[in-house]
């Protein structure tokens, strides 16, 4: 009995093991950034201001759609030349 145990812990392993492998891969292909990397974006800047806020910041609902650059990293929106909101602090 106990020798069938281990051999479908050494099976379960052989799996977690393989299926780790697999998994990587396939996350890789799948691309974390869209396409249009200006139109979605963790982090928001107004056109006219030079600070950067998380969409979440309650300033980032002021900025007009029209006025709105997206960043998708924090690197990204300081690079830009934006400044981070000492309210939200992205
Ligand atoms: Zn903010």
């Amino acid at each position: 009995m106990k020798s069938l145990q281990r051999a479908l812990i050494a099976l379960s392993l052989t799996l977690l093991v393989g299926g780790g492998a697999f998994a990587k891969p396939t996350a890789s292909a799948t691309p974390a950034a869209p396409a249009a990397a200006n139109a979605t974006g963790d982090f928001v800047s107004s056109k006219n201001s030079k600070v950067f806020h998380k969409v979440a910041c309650k300033s980032a609902g002021k900025i007009k759609p029209a006025n709105a650059t997206y960043y998708a990293t924090k690197d990204a929106a300081e690079k830009a030349g934006k400044q981070p909101c000492k309210i939200c602090k992205p």
